[in-house]
This record gives C-alpha cells, sequence and structure tokens, in this order.
C-alpha cells in the first residue's frame, strides 16, 4: 500500500484518441409507491462513474452483481437516459441527443449479450438475425446483404452455409458468434460486451475471447468488456475499472492493478482468483469479501463498501472517500491513500 496520495481533481483525463469518454454518469431510478406512484425513494445505480476507453483499447468493468456495471453499458448505449453526467463518443455529446441524431452514432456503437439465443426472435434465421441491424441502417439490397452476411459468419469463425439455419441449431459458443456478427453488421468502432462469456463452458469462453481480441487486432475495435469475473476481465483487458455499489472504487492498467490492488476490494476479488476455491483462500490467510452487497436503494454512509472492509475505520463509516492518484494512470477512493490514514496514526 502506497502512503498519503494526492487527490486526483479530475480523475482520468479525457484524449483526443479515447473513442469513449465517460464523465460524472449518474443515474438513479425512482422507487415509486401506491396509485399515485408517489417517488420514495431512489435506487441509485449508478453513482458518479468516469472512465475512457481509447482506440483499440479493452476496458474491462468488474463487479458483483448489483454493482450497477450493465447499466453502465445500457446508459453509454443511450439504451437509457442518464439522470445527469456526460457520455462522449468519438468526441460527440450523446446526453440529450435525440433519437434521430443518435441513429447515425448507434451504428458506431453495438452490444454483445450474455444470452444471444434468447435476444434474437427464434423464427429468424441466422441470414435475419445478422442481416437486420443492415436493413435498419438502410441497406436494402438482399444479396449484397447476403453476401455481407456470410463475409461476417465466416469472420467469426462460422460457415457462410449456416445463413439459412435458426439459432437454436447452435450450440451456446456458436450462437455467441452468431452475436458477435450481429454486432459486427455496422461496422461499429466500440463493443459493448456485457457478460458475453459468463453464460458459457471455460474452455468455450478461452475460444470466445480469443475470437474477441483476433477482430480487436484486425477491425481496429475498442471494447468496454463488462463481466462479474475478475479472470474473465483480466484475460482480455487492458485497463480494469473496478465498481462496487455504483460507484469505480478503482481503476488503473490491468497488470499493475491485480499485481499490486490499492482498494481493499480490488484486493479480495484479486486474491479470490489467485484461490479459486474460497474455502482454499481463507485458509491461506487471503481475503474473501464476506456478506452480500448492499442495496443501491440504501447504500451504507461514508465509504460504501465500509460494511463489508476488512480495513475499514472509524472515517469510513461517515466520510466518502474521494478517488486520489494512485500509481501512474492508476485512481482508487480509499481513506487509506489519503491524509485520513496519516490522521489515524
Ligand atoms: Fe475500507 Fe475504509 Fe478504504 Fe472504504 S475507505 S475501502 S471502508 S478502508
Amino acid at each position: 500500500m502506497s502512503s498519503v496520495a494526492e487527490p486526483a481533481a479530475a480523475p482520468v483525463p479525457a484524449t483526443e484518441q479515447d473513442v469513449l469518454a465517460v464523465r460524472d454518469l449518474v443515474k438513479h431510478f425512482p422507487i415509486t409507491r401506491g396509485l399515485l406512484r408517489r417517488t420514495v425513494g431512489h435506487v441509485r445505480a449508478v453513482d458518479g462513474v468516469s472512465f475512457s476507453v481509447g482506440q483499440g483499447e479493452t476496458v474491462g468493468l468488474v463487479g458483483e452483481s448489483g454493482s450497477g456495471k450493465s447499466t453502465v453499458a445500457r446508459l453509454v448505449l443511450r439504451l437509457l437516459d442518464p439522470t445527469s453526467g456526460s457520455i462522449r463518443f468519438e468526441g460527440r455529446e450523446l446526453t440529450g441527443m435525440g433519437a434521430r441524431e443518435l441513429r447515425p452514432l448507434r451504428r458506431r456503437m453495438q452490444i454483445v449479450f450474455q444470452d444471444p439465443v434468447s435476444s434474437f426472435d427464434p423464427r429468424m434465421t441466422v441470414f435475419s438475425v445478422i442481416s437486420e441491424p443492415l436493413e435498419a441502417q438502410g441497406g436494402t439490397d438482399g444479396r449484397a446483404n447476403r453476401r455481407r452476411a456470410g463475409e461476417l459468419l465466416e469472420l467469426v469463425g462460422l460457415s457462410g452455409s449456416d445463413l439459412d439455419k435458426y439459432p437454436h441449431q447452435f450450440s451456446g459458443g456458436q450462437a455467441q458468434r452468431i452475436g458477435i456478427a450481429r454486432a459486427l453488421a455496422t461496422d461499429p468502432r466500440l463493443l459493448v460486451c456485457d457478460e458475453a462469456v459468463s453464460a458459457l463452458d471455460v474452455s468455450v469462453q478461452a475460444q470466445v475471447l480469443n475470437l474477441l481480441r483476433s477482430l480487436q487486432r484486425e477491425l481496429g475495435l475498442s471494447y468496454l468488456f463488462i463481466a462479474h469475473d475478475l479472470n474473465v476481465v483480466r484475460y482480455v483487458s487492458d485497463r480494469i475499472c473496478v465498481m462496487y455499489l455504483g460507484e469505480i472504487v478503482e481503476q488503473g492498467p490491468a497488470d499493475e492493478l491485480l499485481s499490486d490492488p490499492r482498494h481493499p476490494y480490488t484486493r479480495t476479488l484479486a486474491d479470490a482468483v489467485a484461490t479459486a476455491d474460497p474455502t482454499v483462500a481463507r485458509l491461506r490467510g487471503r481475503r474473501v469479501v464476506r456478506g452480500e452487497i448492499p442495496s443501491p436503494s440504501a447504500p451504507p454512509p461514508g465509504c460504501r463498501f465500509h460494511t463489508r472492509c476488512p480495513s475499514a475505520f472509524d472515517p469510513c463509516r461517515t466520510t466518502p472517500p474521494q478517488p486520489v492518484a494512485a500509481g501512474p494512470g492508476r485512481i482508487a477512493a480509499c481513506h487509506l491513500l489519503t491524509g485520513e490514514a496519516a490522521a489515524r496514526g
């Protein structure tokens, strides 16, 4: 653990090369009750998140279920409207844009879902699945669409002769390849992969991750790679953002973040990866995160992680830690990195 660190007044400065730059992003969902649907509270799903994704870069967003990472995915793609904050894609501010303005940008940012088969209409052939985004973008030449769909299938390692089959005729890994082919149909610059390999067997996961890496090299894609499994995220990511209860608690280059985590939550995740079996981890003295993640409708005061943190001390229960520089390209939000720890003595 480093000694006292400087506050990071402007975390993760955006650069000209950033494909995506997210700043202070907030999404609160109202909780309503009664016939009049009176607002009685808010689910604070995303609460002041900032990060960026560079050209040809993979940024992993990792956290437990309920951390808000999938909400971030939907906000970035403007499938949800943010409560506040900024989302810049290829230098253009997306928040506040209407559907017409968004349409040409949407082809440049696509999503790969966890369960492709359930996201496809079961009556659609593979050709229809892949060509639908082309048609939505005005590609009405059926022959050209068919040729393009066949090329995309081959690009993801399937046969162009599979176009007239139905997605349910394929294995899980093959179906995910179809999902990737569909996402690539409009020549995107950014792919948001939301738990894209979570439903697959480990050996198939590796194949799909290798495919994503080779497509990235070939097509110069940028990825926002969202997963709960740090093992998966570290395999593909250049940089990693760790989310906890609506906030990014640490971010930095993948290797450094995992070999020397600065935030206690990252440390527990990294320890869990180092020792897959939690019982063995405990026996070896490795940290295992305890208890359940609290509800985002009532996040704990102070540091949101304090109810589960093995290092919590008094200020953690009342004062939210601010993000501070924690090494080259690294940021973490923990009192142990600031003057609070020094004051504790
Ligand atoms: Fe733990 Fe306190 Fe750091 Fe939060 S601020 S992670 S509770 S030590």
